[in-house]
Order: C-alpha cells, then sequence, then structure tokens
C-alpha cells in the first residue's frame, strides 16, 4: 500500500489591512461625492449656482432612478 501524496502547504497569503485602510476610506470618500454629485446636487443643496453639474450628471440621474423631474 502506498503512502497518499500530502500536498505542500505555502504560507499563508499576508493582506496588508494597515495599508488598505486608507485607500478604501479615500476611495468611499471620493464615492460618497460622486454619489453627493449625481443624487442631490439641485435645487436647495446646490453648492454651485448654475446647473452645469446637475446637466454633466443628468443621464445618471435617470438611470440610477433618482427623482429629477
Ligand atoms: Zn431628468
Amino acid at each position: 500500500m502506498t503512502q497518499a501524496a500530502i500536498p505542500a502547504v505555502g504560507e499563508p497569503i499576508r493582506i496588508p489591512i494597515r495599508e488598505i485602510v486608507p485607500w478604501a476610506a479615500f476611495v468611499v470618500l471620493l464615492a460618497l461625492i460622486v454619489l453627493y454629485f449625481v443624487s442631490t446636487e439641485q435645487g436647495a443643496l446646490a453648492l454651485f449656482s448654475n446647473s452645469y453639474v446637475h446637466e454633466f450628471v443628468h443621464d445618471g440621474r435617470h438611470l440610477l432612478a433618482f427623482p429629477c423631474h
């Protein structure tokens, strides 16, 4: 009877969480800013007085089913 080969087990892959967290927080911040401009930038909550931002993201608003007009 032969003995079954035992597969070699390498070292586990290390995921550098401490290096990823600041970048993840930065990406979340950027995503929230983009979400604000796509969803809310118009009317009473507008940061800019003109409607250029609203018109620029207008198709995105309708694509994501945000109320518009
Ligand atoms: Zn619209």
